[in-house]
Formats: structure tokens, sequence, C-alpha cells
């Protein structure tokens, strides 16, 4: 397991015109299930389809269709459920939130209100390497997941007198994460999102595409006097919270921490003029950096919530959840931990790598059987210092597993420098080809040939007697030496051979 450092909560604090003030944040994340066919029908979810491509006729509401469950949707909550520590509830419902939408044919999304397929759980938030190196590691409780619908899109701005509606997302599986107001500040919520999303993505149930509206996050804020918090810690109790407002559907890590900063701010300057907050919805304008009323909650919507008469409760088997689990896979921290005990690596180091399920696979490959810090070393400098550069994925890379496994086999055995690696890495990366037959091929070979290296040292020995007798007084001065015996070999002298050879031929 992992070596975590558990700190408590450390309170963004803003100081206001008249006093300090801690933030206090809560999260549901809508996150689209990953499956290829909705959740009460079989229409397709391909992203980017032409408009209307992808509806069933249960998704457009014809009278008389009937949602069926799609079972795989199911499977996807309870797996990720299990990868949040959660409790599965075997038996859970359908219900009708009822609000009339042109983009929602049927006038109601069908959601879980009452009895969510998941329970409590957690998130550990990993905020990075504290002081001792240990990951410092802030713990996010879960309220519950539950399943529902998405909505259509209506689309304003195609004609200036007319609206479009594009019913593909109509009826697509979401997954509603909602948290506890565990989050302290603007930080720990982008990397509450940060690490949701990772593990989303490790255990295969959602893309996490932030920019496709993949994965959106309502953002609930409110602020609290120093102390307060604690309270509300200690008893559960809300009263000894602030007023909350819900930013809505938020799809930036960036823009979550530039709303949550200015909500409170806005919350903060309206109390200490003795006013008070008013629960409500709202939208974040990202090139304002405002966040604006949507509406207030005396206007919320009466959704009359019930049960849907279309749907039985859900109930699933114990044994079905016990298969779901048998086949998760390694989560993001075991993962981390494996490569910190396995490797020697160091969080930071683990963290890289492990940040997405792919790199990490091609850091395993390449690792295997070889000196764990040297891979990490050269897939996270060499190889994703360029494909960042070049803004490639590690599925685009020029330079495979196996050859960088190659290159790395070649300096292990000291048949090349770790100057030639480099170069050979470039040949890889421009030419292709294998590292083994290219360095052949050019002559990169590192002379470990103690007879021609011999020779080099003793020459420059005898050409400079007055640098000699200063490196007798002085041994840190032996450098000088090797620097021109691997000039004069062109740079093909094992540097290590030559060191030792030097000291040794100076009495040092
Ligand atoms: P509702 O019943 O109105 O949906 P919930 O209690 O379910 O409200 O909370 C919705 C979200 O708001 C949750 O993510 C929760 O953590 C968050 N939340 C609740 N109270 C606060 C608060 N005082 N400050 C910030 N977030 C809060
Ligand atoms: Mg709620």
């Amino acid at each position: 397991m992992l070596d975590l450092t558990f700190t408590a909560p450390q309170p963004k604090v803003i100081s206001g015109a008249k006093a300090e003030w801690e933030l206090v944040i809560g999260l549901e994340v809508h996150a689209q299930v990953a499956s290829n066919a909705k959740l009460f029908s079989g229409a397709s979810t391909t992203f980017g389809a032409e408009p209307n491509a992808n509806v069933a006729f249960v998704d457009a509401a014809m009278p008389g269709m009937l949602p069926v469950v799609n079972e795989f949707c199911v499977a996807q909550a309870v797996r990720t459920g299990l990868g949040l520590k959660a409790q599965i509830n075997l038996r859970s419902a359908f219900d009708r939130k009822n609000y009339f939408y042109p983009d929602l044919p049927q006038g109601y999304q069908i959601s879980q209100l009452y009895h969510p397929i998941v329970g409590e759980g957690e998130v550990i938030v990993d905020m990075g390497p504290g002081p001792d190196g240990k990951t410092i590691a802030r713990l996010v409780r879960i309220e519950r997941i539950h399943l529902e619908q998405d909505a259509g899109k209506s689309i304003h701005d195609m004609d200036p007198n007319m609206s479009f509606v594009d019913l593909n997302r109509t009826g697509v599986a979401l997954m509603e994460i909602v948290s506890r107001p565990d989050i302290r500040g603007p930080e720990e919520a982008a990397a509450y999102v940060a690490k949701l999303r990772q593990i989303l993505r490790y255990l295969g149930t959602c893309d996490g595409n932030m920019q496709n509206g993949n994965l959106r996050a309502d953002v609930n804020v409110s602020v609290c006097k120093p102390g307060q918090y604690e309270k509300y810690q200690a008893t559960q109790d809300f009263s000894h919270l602030g007023t909350r407002c819900e930013i809505k559907n938020m799809n930036s890590l960036r823009f979550i921490q530039a709303a949550i900063d200015y909500e409170a701010r806005r919350q903060i300057a309206i109390l200490e003029d003795g006013g008070s907050i008013v629960q409500e919805t709202r939208l974040y304008d990202p090139d304002k950096g405002e966040t604006r009323s949507m509406r207030s909650k005396e206007e919320a919507h009466d959704y009359r919530y019930f049960p849907d008469p279309d749907l039985l409760p859900l109930e699933i088997e114990q044994a079905w959840v016990d298969d779901i689990a048998a086949t998760m896979p390694e989560l993001p921290d075991a993962r981390k931990a494996r490569y910190m005990g396995d490797f020697g690596l160091t969080d930071y180091d683990a963290s890289v790598l492990t940040a997405e399920k792919e790199n990490a696979v091609f850091f395993e490959a390449v690792a295997g059987g070889r000196d764990g810090k040297t891979a990490a070393n050269w897939v996270i400098n060499e190889l994703f210092g360029r494909l960042n550069k070049e803004s490639l994925t590690i599925a685009e890379s020029p330079v495979s597993a196996a050859q960088l496994g190659g290159v790395l086999d070649l300096i292990g055995s000291g048949e090349i420098s770790g100057k030639m690696a480099k170069d050979l890495f470039e040949i890889l990366w421009t030419e292709g080809g294998t590292p083994a037959e290219i360095a052949a091929a050019r002559g990169m070979k590192q002379v470990t040939d103690t007879g021609a290296i011999e020779a080099a040292v003793d020459a420059i020995i005898a050409a400079n007697p007055a640098q000699v007798e200063k490196a007798r007084a002085n041994a840190k001065l032996a450098g000088w030496f090797t620097g021109q015996v691997l000039k004069a070999t062109g740079g093909k002298a094992n540097p290590a051979v030559v060191n030792e050879m030097v000291a040794r031929k100076l009495g040092l």
C-alpha cells in the first residue's frame, strides 16, 4: 500500500475586508458511462455522429415505447462503486424527475433519487509529496452514486430565427458522483476531480474527456468562519456551514479553481456587507472570470419525483457484484505503491508514470527485467519530454517500448555511453530501426578494450608532465586527464574505465 501522510484539512483562508474566512466545497460530478449503448435503449453513444443519427424510439419518447435497463451500464456503476470502496446497494430504483425542456422529449429524466445504486465511498486525493517525500493525502467522502439519463442538446447559434435539437446524447447513461462537503480549497477541488477522473479511466467506466463534456462537475461553494467546519466535522450538522451556491456544468480543472475563488470572494463581500447568501444555481463565465445567477431557490423546479412505473426496482445479486469485484484492475494508488516499492522510484516519478494507465503500461514494458530507475528516467525525461514537445500521445510515440528497452540494454552492458544513447534515441525517433543494429552500423561503441584506452592514457600522461605534478598534488585535477583521453578516443572510451585507469596510473 501507499505510504500516505493524511493531513488535517488545509483550508484555504481568504482575508475579507473585516475577517478571515474559510471555504467549504462539495462536488457533484456527472461522468458519462463508457458504454456502446444508452442506459435504456440500444442506440449508439458514439461522439460526433450526425445530429439525430443515434436515436432509438424510446430516446425520442415515442408513444408506447418502454425503457429496458442496459445491464452493462449497471455493471459499470457497480465497478465504479467498488473502485471507490463504496457500498453497493443490491436494491435500487429509478425515479422520474419531471421538467420540460425541448431537448428532453420524455418530459422527465429517469434518475435515482431515493435509492441510488451506490452508497458511501471515498476518494484519496493526492496533494503531492510532502517535505518527507511521502504523499500528502486528503480523504474526500463520497455520499452516493446514482445512474441517470443525459439530456439532448439544443443548438441556438446555427440560425437567427430557429433553434435545433440534437437527441444523440438523450438517454446516454451518466453516473452522478456526489461528494460530501469535505473539500476545502480550489486546488483540492481540482485535485479531487483529477483523481476521480484517473480512477474512472483506470476502471474503464468513463473516458473522462472533459472537453467533450464526458466528465463535468457542479461545484457547491460556501464560506464559513474559522472553527465552524470543525464543528460540522464533529457532528455532521450542516447548520455550522454557510449557505451554498452551486456553479453548474464545469468541464475544466482550471475554470473550476477560478470559479471557486471568485464565488468565495463574492460571498464574503456580501456577508461582510451585512447581507446574506441566497441559495442559488450560478453559471461561470470564463471570459469575464465571474459567476452569475442562473436561478434562485425560489425559482427552483419542483421536479415532482416519483418512482418510474415503467421500470421495476433494480435488484442485483451479491454473486454478480463479486464477479465484478474479481475482475477489478490495479488502481492508481496500488500501482504507484508498487513502482515505489519494486523499482525504488520517488513519489514524484511514480505519480508521473501512473497518471495515465497507457503511460504506466509503456513504462512497465520498458522497465521489465531492467533497472527501474534508469527506465523511469528515460521514459519521463527523454520520451515524455519529447512527446510533450511534439504534442503526441503515448500511442503515437515513434519510439516503441521495445526500442527504448533496446537502448537501455546497450547502456546497461556498457556498450554505449549516455551521450551515444541520446544520439541513438534521436535516430530511432526520426528514422526508426533496431537499436543494436543502428549502434553497430554507425560505429556507436564505447571502447572498453583496456589496451586501447591504456595506450591513450599513457600518451597523454607522457605529454603533460606539469599537469601530472598538479594532479598528484590535488586529485581533483585528474578529471582533466579523463577529458583528454575521451577526446583522443573520439568519445568512445568508457568514462568509468578511463577514470579508474587514470587514477591508477597517476598513483592516486
Ligand atoms: P441537495 O439535497 O439540495 O441536493 P445535498 O445535501 O445532496 O443537497 O448536497 C449537494 C452537494 O452540495 C453535495 O456535493 C454536498 O457535498 C454539497 N454541499 C452541501 N452543503 C454544502 C455547503 N455548506 N457548502 C458547500 N457544499 C455543500
Ligand atoms: Mg442531493
